[in-house]
Parts: C-alpha cells; sequence; structure tokens
C-alpha cells in the first residue's frame, strides 16, 4: 500500500507531496498520542490540553489534503506545530525542554511544504521566541528551569527524534531519486538528441551517410584539396542488375544486398575517404585528396571487382556488377553539385557502353545523353521505315564442321549515324518501351526468312531468336510466335528462343506457364550469355530448356586465362550432366576452337567462321561452306 510506503516514487510530483505530507501528519499524530498519554499518566493536564488541541489543526490540515489544498493544509499544519512547541517551550522548562530538538524538523518541514513567506514567517517565530527565551532567562523574569529526567521526558525525546528520522529519511531518499530520475532523464535527452542528429545524416538501412551528410564532406574535401592544389574524386556507383534482383527475390534480399554493398564499398577506400548512399541502388564515393586520376582509376576498378563478387543469402548465391561514373575536382568542376552532375552522366556511359565498367566524365558525355534522347524519338519510325534488318550468325557443330543454325541479331541503319549496334539501341528501345514493336518484327522476320530459306532448299537450320525480358514482362510472346509460324509456315521445331538469365530468375507464374505453352507447341529455349549473370543455377530446375550458350567473355581470354578455361570447363560439365545442349560463343581463332573442342564443347559460333551476315550473304555462305566441307 503506498500510504505506509516511505520509498514510493511517482512521477506525479502532486501526487508525492500530497502523500508525503499525510505520512507526515499521521506520524506527527502518533507522536502527539504518545505523548499525551505519558502525560496522562503523569497528570500533567496542562500539557495534555496543549497536545490534543494541537491535534485539531492536524485533522483539519487532512481534510484539506484530501480536497486537494495542499499549500493551506502545509501552512496550517506547519504554523499549529510551531505553535504547540512554542507553548510548549513558555510553559514548561523553557529552552530546556526535549521538545526544543523538534525545531529543526519543523524548519525542513516547512521548507517542503509550505510557500516561501509561510517558511520565513515560521522560522522567524521560532528566532523570536527563542530570543524572548533567552531574555527571560537572562534577565530573570521568566527562567529556564532544569527538570528532573523521568521517563515522560525519555518518551517525548524518542518520538520527536524517531519522527525527525523518518520524515529525513523519506525526504532525502526523495531528493535522491528525483537526482537519480533527472540524470536519466538528462542522458536520454542526450542520446535521443545524438540519434536525431544520426538520422539526419545517415542512411538508416546501411548506416553509411546520406546525401546531405556527403554533401557536406565533399564541399570540405573540395576545400581542403583547393587548399592543398591536389585533386577530389567524386564517384557514382549504380548497381546494374539490382532492381531485377530486388524485383524478383524480394525487398528483404534486396536490402540485404545494399547492405552487403555498403560494408564491401568501404573496403575498397581509404579511411578518410567517404562512402555515402545517394538513394535506391545509387551510392557516392568521395577520395579526398588524391595524386592523379590514375588514384581514382585503381579504386574504380577495385570496387568493380569487389561488387562483383558473389553474394550467399541462405541458399542462393548470386552476383551483381555495378556502372561507376567519375568526376574530379578541379577538373570537372569546383562544386559538389556539378561533380554529382558529371559523376552522373559518366555513370550514365558506363551504362550504356555495357554495364560493369568506370567511365571518367569528359565533355563528351554531354553529347551523348542527348543523343540517347534523339536516338529513342527516331526508334519510333525506324520500323515504319524500313530501318531495322536482321543480320544472321551462322552455328556450328565442331565435330562435323557443319552449320546447324543461325542467330538472328538486329541491326538498325540509320539514316544519318549509320549501322547502330544493338548493344546501343537495345537498351534504349527497352526503356522506351519500343522493344515490343521492334521485337514482332524481328521475330516475324526471322521466321519468315527461315521459311525462304527452308524453300530454297536449306532445310535443317535452326534459328536463334533473341528476347528480351520486357518482351515477355509486358509483350504476348505466346502469341507472337505463334502468329509469326503460322503466318510464315516454319515448323515450331526449327525456333529457339534465347532468354536471359535475369529473366528466368524472376521465377513468376506467368513465365512459366508461357514457356510451358510454347514448348507444347515444340519450340526450344537456350540461356544467353550464360556464366555471366548468377551463380546459384536452382532456376535450371523450375525452367526447363535445351540449351546453354556461354557468354564470350569466357572465351575470349579462354587461351590466356586458366581461370577463364576453368569456368568454361565447368559450364560444360554442368551441361553434360544436365544433358543440355552447349554452344560457345565468340570463337575468334583456330586456338580458341582446339581448345574448346578439348574441353569437350560441341557446338560454336564467331568470327573464325563468321561475323553475322545479311540474308543473302549467309545464304551464299552456308552454300559455300558445304560445298568446302563435301570437297574435303
Ligand atoms: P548476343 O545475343 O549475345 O549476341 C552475340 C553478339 O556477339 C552479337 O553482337 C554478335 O555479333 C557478337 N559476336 C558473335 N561472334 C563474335 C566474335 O567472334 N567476337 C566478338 N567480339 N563478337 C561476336 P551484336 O549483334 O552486336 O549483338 C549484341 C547483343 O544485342 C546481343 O548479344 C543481344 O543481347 C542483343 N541483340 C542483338 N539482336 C537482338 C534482337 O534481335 N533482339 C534482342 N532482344 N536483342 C538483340
Ligand atoms: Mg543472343
Ligand atoms: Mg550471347
Amino acid at each position: 500500500m503506498k500510504f505506509f510506503d516511505l520509498t514510493y516514487h511517482s512521477d506525479n510530483q502532486l501526487d508525492r507531496r500530497q502523500l508525503r505530507l499525510q505520512q507526515m501528519i499521521h506520524l506527527v499524530l502518533f507522536g502527539m498520542l504518545l505523548s499525551g498519554l505519558q502525560n496522562v499518566y503523569f497528570q500533567r493536564w496542562y500539557d495534555v490540553a496543549i497536545i490534543f488541541s494541537a491535534a485539531i489543526p492536524a485533522l483539519i490540515s487532512l481534510a484539506l489534503i484530501r480536497r486537494q489544498q495542499l499549500d493551506r493544509a502545509g501552512a496550517l499544519f506547519c504554523y499549529s506545530i510551531a505553535g504547540v512547541l512554542t507553548l510548549v517551550h513558555w510553559s514548561s522548562t523553557g529552552l530546556y525542554d526535549p521538545a526544543m530538538i523538534a525545531y529543526p524538523t519543523l524548519i525542513v518541514l516547512a521548507a517542503i511544504a509550505c510557500s516561501r513567506r509561510v517558511f520565513w514567517s515560521i522560522f522567524a517565530l521560532i528566532l523570536l521566541s527563542l530570543t524572548l527565551l533567552s531574555l527571560g532567562d537572562m534577565q530573570g523574569w521568566h527562567p529556564s528551569r532544569v527538570a528532573p529526567i523521568d521517563i515522560g521526558f525519555w518518551i517525548d525525546l524518542m518520538c520527536i527524534l524517531f519522527i525527525t528520522a523518518l520524515m529525513i529519511y523519506v525526504f532525502t531518499q526523495d531528493l535522491q531519486h528525483a537526482l537519480a530520475t533527472l540524470q536519466e532523464e538528462n542522458l536520454q535527452t542526450l542520446k535521443s538528441k545524438a540519434h536525431i542528429e544520426f538520422l539526419a545524416h545517415h542512411d538508416a538501412l546501411t548506416q553509411l551517410p546520406n546525401r546531405v551528410l556527403a554533401k557536406d564532406r565533399c564541399e570540405h574535401a573540395l576545400a581542403h584539396a583547393a587548399r592543398q592544389n591536389s585533386m577530389a574524386a567524386l564517384i557514382f556507383i549504380d548497381l546494374d542488375n539490382f532492381k531485377t534482383i530486388n524485383d524478383s527475390l524480394g525487398h528483404s534480399a534486396g536490402d540485404a544486398l545494399l547492405t552487403e554493398m555498403a560494408r564491401r564499398l568501404q573496403t575498397c577506400v581509404r579511411a578518410s575517404d567517404t562512402v555515402a548512399r545517394q538513394g535506391g541502388d545509387e551510392f557516392l564515393i568521395i577520395l579526398e585528396n588524391i595524386a592523379s586520376a590514375k588514384a581514382a582509376q585503381h579504386i574504380a576498378a577495385t570496387i568493380i571487382a569487389t561488387v562483383a563478387e558473389p553474394v550467399t543469402f541462405g541458399s542462393i548465391t548470386l552476383t551483381t556488377t555495378c556502372s561507376l561514373g567519375i568526376a574530379l575536382s578541379p577538373l570537372d568542376g569546383d562544386d559538389f553539385d556539378t561533380l554529382l552532375q558529371k559523376a552522373d552522366m559518366a555513370m550514365y556511359r558506363a551504362k550504356a557502353a555495357g554495364r560493369n565498367s568506370y567511365f571518367f566524365y569528359d565533355a563528351a558525355i554531354n553529347t551523348n545523353a542527348v543523343e540517347h534522347l534523339q536516338l529513342a524519338s527516331s526508334m519510333r519510325n525506324a520500323i515504319a521505315r524500313g530501318e531495322f534488318m536482321l543480320h544472321y550468325q551462322p552455328q556450328i557443330d565442331l565435330l562435323t564442321g557443319d552449320v546447324i543454325g543461325a542467330e538472328a541479331l538486329v541491326r538498325w541503319r540509320h539514316p544519318e549515324l549509320g549501322l547502330v549496334p544493338p548493344a546501343k539501341f537495345i537498351p534504349i528501345a527497352e526503356n522506351a518501351g519500343l522493344i515490343i514493336e521492334i521485337g514482332e518484327w524481328i521475330v516475324h522476320q526471322a521466321c519468315q526468312q527461315t521459311r525462304q530459306w527452308q524453300d530454297e532448299g536449306i532445310r535443317d537450320l535452326m534459328i536463334g531468336i533473341n528476347i528480351s525480358p520486357i518482351q515477355f514482362r509486358r509483350g504476348d510472346v505466346e502469341n507472337l510466335v505463334l502468329q509469326a509460324l503460322a503466318r510464315s509456315g516454319l515448323a515450331a521445331q526449327y525456333v529457339e528462343l534465347e532468354l536471359t538469365e535475369s529473366l528466368l530468375l524472376e521465377d513468376s507464374s506467368a513465365l512459366r506457364s508461357t514457356l510451358q505453352q510454347l514448348r507444347g507447341h515444340g519450340i526450344s529455349f537456350s540461356i544467353d550469355d550464360f556464366g555471366t549473370g548468377y551463380s546459384n543455377l536452382s532456376y535450371l530446375k523450375h525452367f526447363e530448356v535445351e540449351r546453354l550458350k556461354i557468354d564470350q567473355s569466357f572465351i575470349r581470354r579462354l587461351t590466356e586465362d586458366p581461370h577463364d578455361a576453368a569456368i568454361v570447363s565447368a559450364i560444360i560439365q554442368v551441361a553434360d550432366s544436365l544433358q543440355l545442349a552447349l554452344i560457345a560463343e565468340g570463337i575468334e581463332n583456330a586456338a580458341t576452337l582446339q581448345r574448346l573442342i578439348e574441353l569437350g564443347c560441341k557446338q560454336g559460333q564467331g568470327y573464325h567462321w563468321s561475323p553475322a551476315l545479311p540474308a543473302d550473304e549467309f545464304k551464299a555462305f552456308v552454300l559455300a561452306h558445304r560445298q568446302k566441307l563435301a570437297e574435303a
């Protein structure tokens, strides 16, 4: 029960003050009762009357407390005690009365329970009474006399000391509690202030500095570089396939990837440099005090290699790459906003150049960004104007040497720009949504051409058609392919659709059913650029494909780089054990071909035989090639 609890601590000040006052009054009443009883016993009726008359204001004080009139209750109680003590001194032994020691307690109580005015008036009353008592004694008109010490004296003394001890104990406890609370609150305030400060300047997910702090640090680095006559660099980093990973594996995987990338980026720079999160999958790095562009280049290369290391989340292992843009100060600008804009442009250039690379800003980049917009707008009319055409690259059986198929590769003959490479315009077409329309034309055209070759006597070629992930997401690939087959009269068994790994990683039920339907009609599938995207191959379980196309990046340096040879050999084994066909892209010379044959690869494609050719040249190539084979 809180009433008896002298250690009761409430955060409500009023509540506690009321309780303490009540407790004190009850204590004093109890003391009065004891003192009253001993006076009755010794038949000191005058003292009994004084004590019991003092109980009346104490009871009134209790009533006032119950009505929440604490100030009044405190004042009435303290005045009445002061009055009773004074009366007792004057009526009995004067300055030798044991009640004298109750004065300090009364002063403490008045200081706590009463207003300042009441406190000082009580204190003045005590001083006055003691002064008069002293005077009375000195001048003989009211001598204080030493009374014999009896049991009554002892009881009064004990009561007063007991009440004093309890009161002082409780008040000091309250004080200590209040101090501790204050200290705790102070600490919390400091902590939350520091936290708010941190949140305002850091990214909640990665704990890296945010753009605001990055700007601040950058301006600082620039000022320092200007003083020291040195250089600073701002690197803009964008993850290449983050959106695909986030969309297909979910946001928690996306968050984990960003956190991991944030950690890795920090390992690529010195402690004095700043790694910040600009937002989304974009990061900024500020390199302070670098000697030359070479230093920035070195760090950019380290970042590319570090980011590309596989990441494992539970059972999934994947790799992501990044594109970097670098702006240098004072070369490209001497303020954060200018450098950021230029680094962003340079990053865009790295993306356009095939991602997973870095670019420094230079004046040509400005025109490049504008060029993209122009390309997108002129692409809108390119189909109608017949500017697209398909080239066909032969695919070879490495054992027999025969042509077994062709990959259809789109070309854009721009009236002013000349031949625009697909690596340049396909990403723009994908971004602008134009890939749907262009892709439709490609499928129709490829089927028609293959059928035409069949009519002209080349009957056994498979045609590989590249399909963009955007077509699966937004177009109706199933209908498109079936229509193209119907219109051209080509049998489905001759068509292979080339899919990207990132598409299959999405693992959507819509995609599964589209692929299943098409497979039901006899269409086959291959995975293009195999080996570049994800090291987790579990998607191969969900999507049946017929063929893997080893990416040309592994083939190019096959004879020089033992790592590439090991990767190719591993891919060949995977294909063998899953009973998938396999074709190597980008075979440029006899040595590479020889090595691939040794490793067990059975199909190939590349400049070693022929680049992609216009339809009539392709036909001539096949005829000539077969002629040569027959003669050999
Ligand atoms: P991809 O599907 O991996 O095509 C192979 C690319 O490698 C082609 O480049 C081809 O010309 C090139 N190549 C073939 N043999 C060699 C060689 O021995 N050495 C070297 N260095 N390169 C070789 P291309 O035609 O520039 O196409 C680039 C990419 O553009 C294609 O890569 C594909 O992703 C995309 N693309 C091309 N045509 C289409 C299309 O019709 N539809 C879609 N969605 N994408 C296409
Ligand atoms: Mg391809
Ligand atoms: Mg490829």
